[in-house]
């Protein structure tokens, strides 16, 4: 175990609650947030911004483009009151990476090698001090394997949909029940099919089911675990 703390490694399918759970573990036992996530939807930002045709991402003229935009790319967090923001390359741009648009164009990027490399350097070289929740698709499974503590999330699609709608009716990006739903399925058909780190469970995750839990239900459980582990 790091002497500063453990790796916690949180997996799932979008919409299953693991941001939330994520970030309300990290404030309790005093660890940081990682959310890589939001480091795909920026290198998504940054590909439309720049033109690369997302749809064709792996495609070999697209090659040369995304090495040279991923050269200039900086990624880095800071905390905005008591929320974290995503900055590329020194722009807050936290409040253009929540958009259905931006779900799916990560989602699209996400199977570009090339991304995937990136950010595993980036993702590792964070986990290096410990005391780190981090939440994604491969984080048990490829970025720290050897994680002390790893969790897959999960829910049914459709509460997931609802919950995902309320959230950006909140955040008041229009869009319909019915687009996230589309939305959600297709990401998960990616996210569990692409060749390069597939969303799977580690055999030694423990899976959370979170449809018929509340947030408080999903907080204690996962506390007790770590709490099982750590010993604190
Ligand atoms: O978690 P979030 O929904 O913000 O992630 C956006 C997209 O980025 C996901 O649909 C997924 O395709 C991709 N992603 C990934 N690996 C991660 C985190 C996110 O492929 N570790």
């Amino acid at each position: 175990m790091n002497k500063n703390g453990i790796i916690v490694a949180i997996d799932g399918f979008s919409s299953s609650g693991k941001s939330t759970i994520a970030k309300s573990l990290s404030k309790q036992i005093g660890y940081t947030y990682i959310d890589t996530g939001a480091m795909f939807r920026a290198i998504a930002l940054q590909c439309i911004e720049n033109k690369i045709n997302i749809d064709n991402i792996i495609e070999i003229q697209q090659f040369e483009l995304l090495q040279n935009i991923l050269q200039n790319t900086q990624i880095e967090f800071c905390v905005v009151g008591d929320t974290q923001h995503i900055l590329l390359n020194g722009r807050d741009i936290e409040h253009l990476i929540r958009t259905i648009e931006i779900s799916n164009a990560a989602s699209k990027i996400s199977t570009s090698p090339l991304v995937r490399k990136y950010l595993l350097d980036i993702q590792r070289n964070i986990g290096k001090k410990g005391s780190i929740v981090m939440d994604g698709r491969d984080i048990g499974t490829v970025i720290f394997p050897n994680a002390e503590l790893k969790f897959f999330i999960t829910a049914s699609v459709q509460v997931r949909a609802e919950r995902r709608f309320l959230e950006l009716k909140q955040k008041q990006i229009k869009t319909t029940l019915q687009q996230v739903l589309q939305n959600i399925n297709e990401r998960d058909y990616r996210d569990t099919h692409r060749e390069i780190a597939p969303l799977k469970k580690h055999p030694d995750a423990y899976v959370i089911d979170t449809t018929y839990l509340t947030l408080e239900e999903q907080l204690q459980l996962i506390r007790l675990i770590f709490k099982s582990i750590t010993g604190k």
